[in-house]
């Protein structure tokens, strides 16, 4: 990136139409934060807790998880939003610590939340790490891989048990949506949570049943489906009419040709990766929320994830 295209970076992102959206960023580890300010991240998306936890041989203790939660929450502002996913193992990130058992079908079994609350004791160690360093900074939870309400009730009683013992102030508490369950159901679900932030990867891995490293068919696995775009759709209708508010963290999110389609569908927040942060803020930029919406209509009655991208590409062109 140029001076000049690093200098707008700062600014916030508006649309043509003056709708302020919000650009943050994914995070892997520690290290990633360091460029964060400079590339116009607002603050963090999507904080994958996994790096804390992988190739190890034990769990890491709520003192480390605090000082790595506080570590980044200290390179944003304080009313700038950190969202904290919890662990999200299984499937493709197994732990040696943690073994689970062979499955047939690791991503239809023991994954994200059905982890931790199948392993509660490590699961609450972290729930008190990241509410230790919700005084510090503006932390907001998050719960991987949520399918049931059962799943999410579960894991916010334990939250707030450890939230009592701990006396600290409550904090907004949000679910992926990963899966078409929760898509379907986003209005029951939102009634119970702060936000939801799509995780596209798994979401289009879960609704075109095309496991997302499948060496052959993974190019298939296109989030810009017209099938994956309704969930988002259905997500955010059922959210709104709660005051959830929605974000984006999938892969989609660093897009900048699915800006226009996801801000027509209603979505609040984008979290890319934070080299693709510049890029997604100038294709706000350019919007306008109507025109947006309009298009996703349209997208919305295609077939295929080919005559989306048609779409996106004339939309961008005019
Ligand atoms: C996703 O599934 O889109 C997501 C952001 O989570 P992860 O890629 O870590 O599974
Ligand atoms: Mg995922």
């Amino acid at each position: 990136l140029d001076e000049a295209a690093l200098m707008v970076a700062t600014e916030p992102a508006k649309t043509q139409c003056g709708k302020h959206i919000e650009v943050v960023c994914n995070v892997g580890n520690v290290a990633d934060v360091e460029n964060a300010g400079q590339f116009g991240a607002e603050g963090v998306g999507l904080l994958r807790s996994e790096f804390l936890f992988m190739q190890r041989t034990q769990a890491p203790t709520e003192d480390e998880q605090f000082e790595a939660y506080s570590k980044v929450a200290a390179a944003f502002g304080k009313n700038q939003n950190i969202i904290i996913r919890t662990l999200d193992v299984g499937g493709d990130k197994p732990l040696a610590y943690l073994p689970i058992a062979k499955e047939e079908n690791p991503f239809l079994g023991m994954r994200g939340i059905r982890v931790s609350l199948a392993n509660q004791v490590m699961f609450r160690v972290q729930l008190r790490a990241i509410l230790r360093a919700s005084g510090l900074a503006n932390i907001h939870i998050m719960f991987p891989m949520v399918t049931t309400l059962d799943d999410l009730l579960q894991a916010k009683a334990l939250l707030e048990e450890e939230r009592v013992a701990l006396g600290v102030k409550p904090i907004p508490i949000g679910i992926m949506v990963e899966v078409p369950s929760v898509a379907m159901l986003a209005e029951q679900f939102a009634e119970h949570v702060d936000f939801f932030s799509v995780g596209t990867n798994d979401l289009t891995q879960y609704t075109l049943a095309i496991d997302r490293g499948h060496p052959e068919l993974a190019k298939s696995a296109d989030p810009l489906n017209p099938a994956v775009l309704a969930m988002i759709g259905r997500a955010v209708e059922g959210a709104h009419k709660h005051n959830t508010w929605v974000g984006v963290c999938g892969g989609i999110a660093s897009d900048p040709l699915a800006v226009p389609v996801l801000l027509g569908l209603g979505v609040d927040e984008l979290s890319g990766s934070l080299s693709s942060v510049p890029r997604i803020k100038a294709a706000v930029r350019d919007q306008n929320i109507a025109e947006c919406e309009a298009l996703a209509q349209k997208i919305l009655r295609v077939g295929s994830a080919a005559q989306v991208r048609e779409l996106l590409l004339a939309h961008k062109q005019h």
